[in-house]
């Protein structure tokens, strides 16, 4: 799943690699994919996209934001999405929910695996679009400060029966962040997934804060987690503190074996000890 560093790693990929690629035939997949999120039908992209130019991309959260100009803009990402580069035909996948054949006769594909968009948005439309509200804080960003951070649970009552997970990554949520690196957050401040919110000290806020910043800081350094792909198909170079390869293993903190739970629609893992609940 994309995440705020994998969004960050194949957006700026895309905007060294592909500024200047004029699009000279477009595909809207070759695939039907009951959870490919889309704006238009493919005779619009095609015909919106083609003879359109590749203007630079940033990441917004977990969404990659292509300029397709004049006027236009590829929304990528939130989910399970494979973006590849192809230098040429032979390496594109058989089925696909988005291609891009450039006039070089190299290639941008789009695979969803689980859920994703590519979304072609009109760009004076960019702004009424939620997920990439440009309004919104980074985490990587000088404004996502403790300060900040903190705010957002002073508009906790204190009957919230939000958990730690929720409010991380759905509401209020943290920009970009879901539960792939909720995991190693989590476990880097020693906090137990089902804790309330709520409930947290001081020092378990700061000490969630400061694991936010050094976790996706991190994991955008070397490019994302080692089971996610680049633009050029190559592995990033984080490998997660816990994930589902750890269960069992002992925590390289205290010993004990992480363990694995289902937990509000995903698996979290964690040190029973490092993280009591
Ligand atoms: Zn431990």
């Amino acid at each position: 799943m994309i995440e705020l560093p994998e969004a960050q790693t194949v957006a700026r990929q895309i905007d060294a690699d592909l500024r200047g690629k004029g699009i000279a035939a477009a595909q809207r997949g070759n695939s039907p994919h009951k959870f490919a999120f889309y704006t238009g039908s493919p005779e619009e992209y095609e015909a919106t996209l083609v003879g359109r130019t590749i203007c630079g991309a940033e990441a917004m959260g977990n969404h990659i934001v292509v300029a397709v100009e004049p006027g236009y803009v590829l929304a990528l990402g939130c989910g399970g999405e494979r973006i590849l580069y192809h230098p040429d035909a032979q390496t594109l996948p058989k089925k696909h929910q988005l291609l891009l054949r450039f006039a070089d006769d190299t290639y941008l594909t789009v695979s969803v695996q689980g859920w994703g968009a590519a979304q072609l948005v009109p760009r004076e439309d960019l702004g009424a679009r939620t997920y990439v509200d440009p309004g919104r804080v980074s985490p990587l960003g000088g404004a996502f400060t403790l300060e900040h951070y903190d705010g957002l649970f002073q508009d906790l009552e204190p009957k919230d029966s939000r958990s730690i997970k929720f409010f991380c990554i759905s509401k209020p949520g943290i920009w970009g962040l879901g539960n792939g690196y909720l995991q190693d957050i989590l476990y880097q401040a020693h906090v137990h997934p089902r804790r309330k919110a709520a409930d947290l000290t001081p020092d378990e806020r700061r000490a969630l804060f400061d694991a936010t910043v050094d976790v996706l800081r991190r994991a955008t350094d070397l490019g994302g987690r080692d089971t996610e792909r680049d633009l050029h198909n190559r592995p990033g170079g984080y490998r997660p503190a816990l994930d589902r390869r750890m269960v069992g293993e002992p925590c390289p903190g205290c010993g004990t074996p992480i363990a694995k739970i289902q937990f509000q629609g995903g698996s979290c893992y964690f040190c029973p000890d490092c993280q009591p609940l």
